[in-house]
């Protein structure tokens, strides 16, 4: 049996995504950005998708910035925020996706004052702290993602986007992991950036999009072409946007059922591992404000920790490991050691989507079994 359990890492790709790309791979060659019929009817498609996409997420065309990803995206609020928004304080936490936490440390460099929010142990974020952060004289930026990638544990984006408005901060949420798992409704929601990455949300890899308010104006952070509204030089990566227009219509029409799904899935591995193995926990707040594709699972030391990914992969089980750091010379996993998890504990990641079944989960347990107390 083969049990794919690492869709946060990333997602098969949808049938549906697939035939509506094809065209274009395959007849629809134009450079949108040519003027002729070839061109004119690539462009048409990209805009079309766009205006999909704003839909989706009730916002405007002229707000989505189609970008090569989450990674870009993330990198583009921070950098255009400094670059051409005055920000010269950035508020993060220690356990962001390092497309952010990279980007904010290269900004330090450049004498950007970062701080970062504390956290609690399933890692919440401390919003007494966040205020304090917020009270300096500095224009600032916050990002903070709405769910992690690693343990799930997700922000109420409502209540860390009021925050922001009240000490007129800019607020960046990565949700690379969320859009498509949730709805999102940005004529109610204040923000002024979102990250979407479509190889998580079964589109296809290499395209993603950045919401831009529309009352900020950016400069391009990629300089060439006058692509994506002077945003972001480039030809377009046109089926990409296709495919990502078309898996995040998907996934939102079908939002609800989905979530049943996966949420009854991952509820069913807790309480089949709490039966099965004695002593197991979890990382984040599983069973409270948390992702439900992701469950970050916390074994009981043992001197199997080390073949243990190797062991699953074997017996077909793909999912991903982690644990906070246990030697100097071992930097574990950033998220783990930033919420302080226990390094003796190994953790593995198993992240479910809409294709999963219960008949994989009871599989995973009992091999999960096997390896630990065989
Ligand atoms: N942000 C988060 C939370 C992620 O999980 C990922 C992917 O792992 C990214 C950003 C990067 O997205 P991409 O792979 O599209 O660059």
């Amino acid at each position: 049996m083969k049990v794919y359990f690492d869709n946060a890492a990333t997602t098969p790709l949808s049938d549906e995504v697939l035939q509506e790309m094809i065209p274009i791979l395959k007849d629809q060659f134009g450079n949108p950005s040519s003027t002729h019929s070839f061109g004119r009817q690539v462009r048409s498609k990209i805009e079309i998708a766009r205006r999909k996409v704003a839909s989706l997420i009730h916002s405007e065309p002229s707000e989505i910035c189609f970008t090569s990803g989450g990674t870009e995206a993330d990198n583009m609020a921070i950098r255009c925020s400094v670059q051409d928004l005055g920000v010269t304080h950035i508020i993060t936490s220690k356990i962001e996706h390092h497309a952010v936490l990279h980007t904010a440390e290269e900004m330090a460099k450049k004498g950007i004052h970062v701080s970062f929010v504390q956290l609690d142990s399933l890692g919440g974020v401390d919003m007494n702290h966040l205020e304090e952060l917020l009270q300096g004289n500095e224009k600032t930026l916050v990002s903070l993602m709405h769910a992690n990638n690693e343990v799930g544990t997700l922000i109420s984006l409502k209540e860390v986007s009021a925050l922001c408005r009240k000490y007129d901060a800019l607020f960046h949420s990565d949700t690379v992991q969320t859009m498509g798992h949730y709805d999102f409704n940005l004529k109610e929601l204040d923000l002024d950036f979102l990250t979407c990455s479509a190889h998580k949300l079964h589109g296809p890899k290499g395209v993603g999009f950045l919401y831009i308010n529309q009352k900020l104006s950016l400069n391009p952070m990629i300089f060439g072409g006058s692509q994506e509204r002077n945003r972001r030089g480039g030809t377009e990566n046109v089926y990409g946007i296709v495919g990502l227009a078309k898996a995040l219509e998907e996934a939102l029409t079908e939002v609800d059922s989905h979530h049943d799904h996966i949420q009854g899935l991952k509820t069913y591995m807790i309480e089949q591992l709490e039966a099965n193995i004695p002593g197991v926990d979890f990382n984040g707040d599983a069973k409270g404000e948390s992702l439900y594709t992701v469950l970050n699972v916390s074994l009981p030391p043992s001197e199997k920790s080390e073949i243990l990914l190797f062991s699953l992969d074997l017996m077909g089980i793909a999912c991903s490991g982690g644990s906070a750091c246990s030697s100097g010379s071992d930097k574990g996993s950033h998220v783990l050691n930033g919420i302080g998890s226990n390094p003796n504990r190994p953790a593995i990641r198993f992240s479910f989507s809409k294709y999963n079944t219960k008949e994989e989960v009871d599989y995973a347990v009992s091999k999960l079994k096997e390896i630990y107390f065989n």
